[in-house]
C-alpha cells in the first residue's frame, strides 16, 4: 500500500489496525517489523530501496506515518519525536513579517513556542477567543499565513466551529490569492481523530501529540502532522517533510512501533473514555462542592450544539472548578487515589492536573485570569478504569474538602 491509501476503503477501527501492518513481505510477519538500522545498502549511489538513512525515512515510521494518514482522512503522514517538534515543523513555513491568528487559550506549550522561539524571528502571533468566529474573521488581514486553532481547547473545553472558520469569504479569498494560505491548522490531541476529523471540516493541516490519546498507554512521548495538501504540486507537504529531514525532530523506530500497536485500540479505549467522562462529569455536576463543570458532552456546555455536530464524541477531558479556595483544590488533588496528580492526559490511567502551576504554568497569570483560568481550575483526565471506582474516588477526596 502506498501513501496515498484509499482510506473510505475501511471504517476506523479496521484501518486502525491493518494500515501500516499490512503482513511483512518477507517473512509474513503479521506485526509491523522493528526496523532499527540507521542505514541502507545502495545497490549504486543514489540506487536503494527506498531507504538511505533512518532520519530522512524509516520503515517502521513510514508504516506509523500511513496509518496516521489514514485515521485522519489524509494523504499525508508525519511523525515526529513529539508533539512539539510537529508543531516547530509547521512553524517553519512562515517567515519573517508573517502573522498567525490562534485560539487564546492553547496549551502552554503552543504558546511558548509562538512567544518565547518564533516572535523573535518577526513572526506575529494574536490571540482572539476563538469561541466566535468573528473574532477570527476580524483578524485576517494580507500576512495572515496561519489559523491556529485548538478545539475543544486544553484546559476549558471551548470549542470552534471549524466549519465555520474555513467558510470565511475573507479567508478563503486570500486563500485563493496566496497559493492556500492562510493555512487552518488544527491541534487534534483532545479529541484523537476517534471523534473529530478537522481535515473533513475544511482544516488544511492536523497537528497531535500522539503522547496521549493516540498511543494512549503513557509510555511515548511523539507527534504528527497530517495533511491532504490541496495545492496540486504539493509543496506544502514537501516543504514540512524537508523540514522533518533537515531539522531531524524524528521518533526513534521503537517509539513509533510502540504507537502504531497504541492505535490498534484508539476505536476501544475513546469509547470508554467518552462513557467513563460522561458518568464522571454528571457526578461532579451534582456534587454541591463543585462549582464549575467543563464537559462538552454536558446539556450546561454552552456549545453543546457545536459539539454534537462536529465531534462523534466528547472525549475524556473534563475540567471543574471547586466551591473553595486554591488549598482546597491542591488537597482534593493530592488526596485521590486512583487519579494520579501528574502532568499528560490521554493515557488509560486517570490523571488529574492543576493548570495554573503545570500545563500552564508558562502562560502569564494576567493572560491565565482574562480566558477564565483560574488558579482553582484542575484538569481530569478520565482514564477507562472502572467508572464507579473513579466516581468514588472522587468522592472520598471531596470529602476531604
Ligand atoms: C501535550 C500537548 C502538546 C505537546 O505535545 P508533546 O508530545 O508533549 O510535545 C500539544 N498540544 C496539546 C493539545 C497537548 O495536550
Amino acid at each position: 500500500m502506498t501513501q496515498d491509501t484509499n482510506t473510505t476503503l475501511w471504517k476506523f477501527a479496521t484501518n486502525a489496525i491493518h494500515i501500516g501492518s499490512e503482513a511483512d513481505k518477507e517473512t509474513g510477519a503479521v506485526i509491523t517489523p522493528l526496523n532499527l538500522s540507521t542505514t541502507y545498502w545502495q545497490e549504486a549511489p543514489g540506487k536503494n530501496k527506498g531507504y538511505e538513512y533512518s532520519r530522512s525515512g524509516n520503515p517502521t515510521r513510514a508504516a506509523l506515518e500511513r496509518n496516521l494518514a489514514a485515521l485522519e482522512h489524509g494523504r499525508f503522514g508525519l511523525a515526529f519525536a513529539s508533539g512539539l517538534g510537529a508543531i516547530d515543523c509547521v512553524l517553519r513555513l512562515l517567515k519573517p513579517g508573517d502573522k498567525v491568528i490562534a485560539s487564546d487559550d492553547l496549551y502552554g506549550g503552543s504558546r511558548r513556542i509562538f512567544t518565547k522561539a518564533y516572535e523573535k524571528y518577526g513572526i506575529k502571533f494574536v490571540y482572539v477567543d476563538a469561541t466566535d468566529v468573528k473574532n477570527i474573521e476580524n483578524e485576517v488581514d494580507d500576512s495572515t499565513k496561519m489559523i491556529w486553532l485548538e478545539t475543544p481547547t486544553n484546559p476549558l473545553l471551548r470549542l470552534t466551529d471549524l466549519k465555520a472558520v474555513a467558510q470565511l469569504n475573507n479567508l478563503i479569498e486570500l486563500k485563493s490569492k496566496n497559493s492556500g494560505y492562510p493555512l487552518i491548522v488544527v491541534d487534534n490531541t483532545f479529541m484523537s481523530p476517534y471523534f473529530q476529523k478537522p481535515l473533513l471540516l475544511g482544516a488544511d493541516i492536523v497537528v497531535h501529540s500522539t503522547t496521549k490519546y493516540i498511543n494512549g498507554h503513557s509510555d511515548v512521548v511523539g507527534g504528527a502532522i497530517v495533511l491532504n495538501d490541496n495545492d496540486k504540486n504539493e509543496n506544502v507537504y514537501k516543504e514540512l517533510k524537508f523540514f522533518q529531514n533537515a531539522i531531524g525532530a524524528v521518533p526513534s523506530p521503537f517509539d513509533c512501533w510502540l504507537t502504531l500497536r497504541g492505535i490498534k485500540t484508539l476505536a476501544l479505549r475513546m469509547e470508554q473514555h467518552n462513557k467513563n467522562a460522561q458518568k464522571v462529569a454528571e457526578y461532579l455536576s451534582s456534587h454541591k462542592k463543585v462549582k464549575t463543570v467543563n464537559y462538552p458532552g454536558l446539556k450546561s456546555h454552552p456549545q453543546h450544539e457545536l459539539a454534537k455536530k462536529q465531534m462523534t464524541g466528547f472525549g475524556g477531558m473534563i475540567s471543574i472548578e471547586l466551591d473553595g479556595s486554591f488549598e482546597d483544590a491542591v488537597k482534593f488533588a493530592s488526596n485521590l487515589k486512583l487519579f494520579a496528580l501528574g502532568e499528560s492526559l490521554g493515557g488509560v490511567e486517570s490523571l488529574i492536573g492543576h493548570p495554573a502551576t503545570m500545563t500552564h504554568a508558562s502562560v502569564p497569570r494576567e493572560h491565565r485570569m482574562k480566558i477564565g483560568l483560574s488558579d482553582t481550575l484542575l484538569r481530569l483526565s478520565v482514564g477507562i478504569e472502572d467508572a464507579d471506582d473513579l466516581m468514588k474516588d472522587i468522592e472520598q477526596g471531596l470529602d476531604k474538602v
